[in-house]
């Protein structure tokens, strides 16, 4: 019998396999260890969340929080959750509920997550993408919205990349962004029907976003805008500034782009954007955040940090021809021939694997040849093989594939001498 038709994977979303999922897993364990290695603490956060977690903390007008949430059909109790379309919130939504105030602040987690947003499918951007985030959490001093972009950094150059670039921009506190919203909605008042329709909406919306609008004819008018830096109180302007000096000493490169703005609302004082020359969007970003822990219900607890999508992230790597470190592999495959040298091979490819050499078999073939042409074809260097005659003389045949020579091997020497020609 024969389908038609077969399941298809969600729209925008991928199935990681073999080289592009051996790649994938090389790189979580690089970052796992370059994580650890700052001393950040691992942390996991349900895959679903409530949905006011980001409701109330991400701005209304976002197209987040607008049309790209994916929401679970059953409510239980009256609460709707979503799948999680970011990772900060939930990392302070865990903070809050498991008391992390209590334990010596600033706390430092990183996460490796799947993130989720019903988006337009296009180039670059996924329904279901791996995001590696960092946050450190209890402190406003400057020095941690500077650490966060030194990991970021010497990751890139610990893979030798070094032609991206850190924007980085101060959003100011609230009081200084309600200054600069009132005459930047004045300046644009009078040119509101010469920019873009998504302005026009931006512009009761959230105007600060006119700023990244990417329109041509909105450009000229972003120009001639009033510039935010300008309005930053005492406190904030020494928070961007003294950031700035961190970076310096650290030797990291960044431009201060007054335009940029990132998405959020939670965001505020410093923001930042990675941007490699290879791809028109940004990797990553992040920036401070004091006040979401109090939108999501707790006090204020200031906080900073940053995350990279994972798939674009591949994408540099892959363009720079980055060799990752991948799991060895089976550079042997054991062989038998009957139903009695099946059950021995079984035990010697155990005893191989528990003294951590890889081993490739097919027991289901019983044709010494079927089975030495499989090997030839994974390319193996050797091929250990069982007969009766080596069962009865507690022995193996170990048949070296490239020379094509083979020798005979006492079975309890048998991992000592194949470590030793795997040089293992
Ligand atoms: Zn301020
Ligand atoms: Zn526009």
């Amino acid at each position: 019998m024969s389908f038609k038709f077969v399941f298809q994977r969600p729209r925008g979303m991928n199935d990681f396999l073999f080289d592009e999922a051996n790649f994938l897993l090389s790189l979580k364990e690089e970052i796992i260890k370059y994580s650890q290695l700052y001393s950040y603490h691992y942390i996991q956060t349900p895959v679903l969340e409530e949905e006011g977690v980001f409701t109330s903390s991400l701005g209304q007008s976002t197209d987040v929080i607008q049309k790209e949430m994916f929401y679970l059909k059953e409510r239980e109790g009256g609460i709707k959750y979503v799948l999680k379309p970011e990772g900060t919130a939930s990392v302070i939504r865990a903070y809050l509920q498991n008391g992390m105030h209590s334990l010596p602040q600033p706390v430092k987690l990183f996460y490796l997550d799947r993130m989720y947003r019903r988006e337009k499918p296009q180039a670059g951007r996924f329904r279901e993408h791996h995001q590696w985030g960092l946050e450190i959490i209890g402190s406003s001093d400057p020095i941690y919205d500077a650490q966060i972009i030194q990991v970021f950094d010497r990751f890139f150059k610990k893979f030798k990349l070094f032609d991206y670039i850190f924007k980085i921009n101060s959003l100011g506190c609230k009081k200084d962004r309600n200054k600069y919203l009132k005459d930047l909605k004045n300046y644009y008042k009078k040119n509101l029907k010469n920019v873009c329709k998504d302005c026009q909406r931006r512009y009761n919306l959230n105007p600060l976003r006119m700023l990244d609008c990417k329109e041509e004819k909105c450009k000229e008018y972003k120009k001639n805008a009033p510039s935010l830096i300008n309005y930053l109180c005492k406190d904030c302007e020494i928070q961007i500034s003294k950031t700035l000096e961190y970076l310096d000493i650290l030797e990291i490169k960044y431009d201060l782009d007054q335009t940029l703005v990132r998405g959020f609302d939670y965001y505020q004082r410093t923001v930042f954007e990675i941007f490699f020359p290879e791809t028109n969007i940004a990797i990553g970003g992040g920036g401070r955040y004091d006040n979401l822990a109090q939108y999501l219900g707790g006090k204020v607890i200031p906080a900073v940090g940053g995350a990279i999508g994972l798939e674009r992230l591949i994408e540099i790597l892959k363009i720079h021809n980055v060799k990752l470190k991948m799991a060895k592999s089976a550079e042997i495959f054991i062989a038998q021939t009957t139903e009695k040298t099946k059950e021995y091979a079984l035990k010697i490819y155990d005893e191989l694997i528990k003294n951590n050499i890889p081993v490739l078999e097919n027991f289901s073939k019983s044709s010494l040849s079927s089975q030495l042409e499989l090997a030839n074809k994974l390319g193996v260097k050797y091929c250990l093989i069982i007969g009766h005659q080596e069962i009865g003389n507690k022995t193996a045949i170990l048949k070296d594939m490239v020379k094509r020579s083979q020798e005979i091997i006492a079975i309890n020497h048998l991992t000592q001498e194949i470590k030793k020609k795997l040089k293992l």
